[in-house]
């Protein structure tokens, strides 16, 4: 029997799975507060990583977002006006950031990632444009430091990720990436690691959605929801009421606020991000990657698009230009590029769940609900495997996938107890 499925928010997790839903024989509908593929889903960096996977949440990083409040210029800046909302998530944050339990979520997206190549060339049958850039290349100044991370990747050999052969010296990195600064000095290869152009990625799956005559509804806020025991029954927006055999929540950094509608707490709080672009040039062959920034920079044909910073400002962040201006500077020390000719700068959220991984999976309350969120700073990178298994998940009762490590219901406050455990 043909199941009728509205998936609400069309960004990249959105739009690729309803591409698979629809594929399935699925009758779907997308419904989104604004365009399709808003979000953060035309504006990120374009990393399609297997390689670099990781949570925010790593030992440090409570200690860096608490000094953050007094100094702007930090790359993770935390506002203080975000605060009263970020109470419970900031625990959960704050118990997810020890060494154990951040290695254990580097184990988990490496183990959601394995079929990463598999989910991207079906996305790519049903219309999606994979079309894959060069490798991406991670550069240091500081050759203790490039040890440091290419030590912390090792041990991800296990799980299956490519792992960086070993390091390569400043004039190695040069010859492969001419632009980069002579202050270059060790550095290593992400073979697992490309870069994708977002835009065209989205535009292509929008257009095979359209060519499937998927119905899509934008613009169209959600007002309420019909609710009857274990099932939602319907959703009445700005522009009408949808029935529907199952629901996704899929709205990005936007599932929060959403999900308090279905009497949901969705974990997920926005991170601002920033991106400006530089004209294309020669020297940058392939993605970069500067850790000691928390800034990258990629070739796109038009551009190259830099980007970082990792903002919490609230439910509505703030567009602050000194951000911008924030990464061009400290982007100047590492590459040789044309700064002074930056052009259009944008802005956009991640759905930062707190322990940096998606929430993914039916909560408890509904039998016709599923949540695809939370899917951070590597959404694009997990798309192609998080939309095969919340296709699965609807049309099937479960996924080939294992979500064990996503349910949607791990950040209930009875979870803190027992922190650092
Ligand atoms: C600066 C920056 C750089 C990034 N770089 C990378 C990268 O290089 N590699 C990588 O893997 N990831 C990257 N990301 C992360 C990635 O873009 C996100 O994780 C991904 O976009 C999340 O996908 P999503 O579908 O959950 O949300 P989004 O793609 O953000 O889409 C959410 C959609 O939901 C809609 N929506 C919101 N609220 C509602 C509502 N109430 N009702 C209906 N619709 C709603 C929005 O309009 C939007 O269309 C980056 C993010 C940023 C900000």
């Amino acid at each position: 029997m043909t199941k009728s499925v509205v998936v609400v928010g069309g960004g990249l997790v959105g739009l690729a799975s309803a591409l698979i839903l629809s594929d399935r024989g699925a009758e779907v509908t997308i419904i989104d507060a604004n365009e399709l593929g808003s979000g953060a889903a035309r504006g990120n960096a374009g990393f399609m990583c297997t390689t670099l996977l990781e949570p925010l949440a790593a030992p440090g990083a409570v200690k860096s977002a608490l000094t953050s409040l007094n100094d702007p210029t930090r790359a993770l800046r935390v506002h203080a006006r975000a605060l009263p909302g970020m109470i419970g998530w900031g625990m959960h944050f704050a118990r997810s950031a020890t060494q154990k339990r951040y290695v254990a979520g580097r184990v988990a997206l490496a183990k959601l990632n394995l079929r990463h190549s598999e989910a991207l060339d079906l996305l790519g049958s049903l219309g999606a444009d994979i079309t894959l850039g060069p490798e991406l290349v991670v550069p240091f100044k500081d050759p203790a430091i490039a040890e440091h991370y290419l030590s912390t990747l090792a041990p991800m050999a296990d799980y299956g990720v490519a792992i960086p052969t070993g390091l390569l010296d400043g004039d190695e990195l040069r010859r492969m990436v001419p632009a980069l600064s002579d202050e270059i000095r060790a550095g290593y290869v992400a073979s697992g690691d490309h870069s994708i152009d977002p835009r065209v990625f989205v535009d292509s799956m929008i257009a095979a959605l359209r060519e499937r005559k998927v119905t899509i509804v934008e613009h169209a806020q959600v007002t309420s929801v019909g609710r009857s025991e274990r099932r939602v029954n319907s959703i009445t927006t700005t522009k009408g009421t949808f029935t529907f055999d199952e629901v996704v929540i899929s709205a990005g950094a936007g599932s929060r606020p959403l999900g308090k509608l279905f009497d949901l707490r969705i974990a997920v709080v926005p991170g601002q991000g920033y991106n400006v672009g530089l004209p294309v040039s020669e020297g940058l062959t392939h993605p970069v990657i500067f850790e000691e920034a928390h800034a990258v920079a990629t070739p796109f044909a038009d551009r190259i698009r830099l980007g970082g910073t990792m903002e919490f400002d609230g439910l509505e962040p703030r567009f602050d230009p000194r951000r911008v201006e924030a990464i061009l500077t400290s982007m100047r020390k590492f590459i040789n590029l044309d700064f002074d000719a930056h052009f259009g700068t944008w802005s956009g959220s991640r759905p930062m769940s707190p322990d940096g991984l998606p929430l993914m999976g039916r909560p408890r309350q509904y039998d016709n609900l599923v949540i695809a969120a939370g899917h951070g700073m590597f959404g694009l990178s997990l798309t192609p495997t998080s939309a095969l298994a919340i296709a699965e998940l609807v049309l099937e009762g479960a996924s080939s996938i294992d979500l064990t490590d996503f349910d949607p219901d791990r950040f209930r406050i009875s979870k803190l107890v027992g922190a650092g455990r």
